[in-house]
């Protein structure tokens, strides 16, 4: 089935200039760590919509269009040290492929003040790096974080909620690219901003989806209908499978169905509000 897209006259070949700028300001505001290159974070990073548009821009002009092609066709693996999460399809020989497009989450890791956000299940570098240069205090990265936020909120006029527009992996937002299965909803709202800002020029077959984030998503849709009946162990199984049948969607609802699974199991499954 060809989930490729192919390039007509009316299709932009690099994103827009003014999100381009932003991205790259924000990115020149933050500070900068002397990395060892162990490459043992470089997991599928999750990245908001406009730094995933930035970061395949990127690949897109300085990749060989061969390498490219073959960086799409390799479906993600699992990454041995980081459950949930896959290995970054730019990592080569524990050097970035991809280094000035990389995501802001790559660029952060390893500064120490990210402890102090207490982000649930969220490691931090093993090795002991050194801030370098620029700003590194928890305030001034969390006033980064929400210029961020205000760049994708500019980028889509539908918000930031919910908040996987915020962050998904990068094969995440690949399949959403890809899959023509998305093209609905707020999906398609999203596959036509990306789609709009990118174009990645790959023919079929290059491309498989790989995460299963579809069928996450849908199982996602039928959890109110389950709560609505009240069936505690039907609830309690939809989660299960949900937190753990797709560990290639990385972080994707896990904290949600985490707190969930803490609140039936306190009180009963009429006590959560899935969206
Ligand atoms: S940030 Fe830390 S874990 Fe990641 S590659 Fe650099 S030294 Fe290794
Ligand atoms: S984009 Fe580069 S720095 Fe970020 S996870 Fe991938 S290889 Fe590592």
């Amino acid at each position: 089935m060809n989930r490729g897209r192919s390039r007509t006259k009316d299709t932009p070949t690099a994103m827009d200039q003014t999100l381009h700028q932003k991205i790259q300001t924000l990115y020149a505001g933050l500070p900068e760590v002397a990395c060892q290159c162990c490459g043992l974070c470089c997991v599928s990073p999750t990245c908001t919509l406009a730094e995933f548009i930035y970061l395949f821009d990127h690949a897109r002009r300085f990749l060989a269009p061969s390498d490219l092609r073959a960086l799409l066709a390799t479906p993600p693996q699992l990454h041995p040290d980081y459950e949930g999460n896959s290995r970054c399809p730019f990592l080569r020989d524990n050097r970035c492929g991809i280094h000035a497009g990389r995501t802001g989450a790559c660029r952060l890791f390893g500064i120490p003040s990210l402890a102090h956000l207490r982000i649930d299940g969220m490691e931090q570098c093993k090795n002991t790096v050194q801030v370098t240069k620029g700003q590194s205090n928890i305030e001034y990265i969390e006033q980064w974080l929400n210029r961020l936020v205000r760049v994708n909120e500019e980028l889509h006029p539908f918000g930031v909620e919910p908040y996987f527009l915020r962050g998904l992996n990068i094969h995440c937002w690949l399949d959403i690219y890809f899959d023509e299965l998305f093209d609905f909803d707020i999906f398609g709202d999203i596959r036509r901003l990306l789609h709009a800002n990118l174009d990645l020029a790959i023919p079929a077959p290059y491309y498989t989806p790989s995460t299963n984030l579809r069928e996450k998503v849908d199982k996602i849709g039928i959890l109110p209908s389950f709560v609505g009946c009240g069936d505690r162990m039907g609830v309690h199984k939809l989660l299960v499978s949900i937190r753990d049948d797709y560990p290639l969607t990385g972080t994707y609802f896990y904290e949600e169905v985490e707190k969930m699974l803490e609140i039936i199991d306190a009180h009963g499954p009429e006590h959560i509000a899935p969206s």
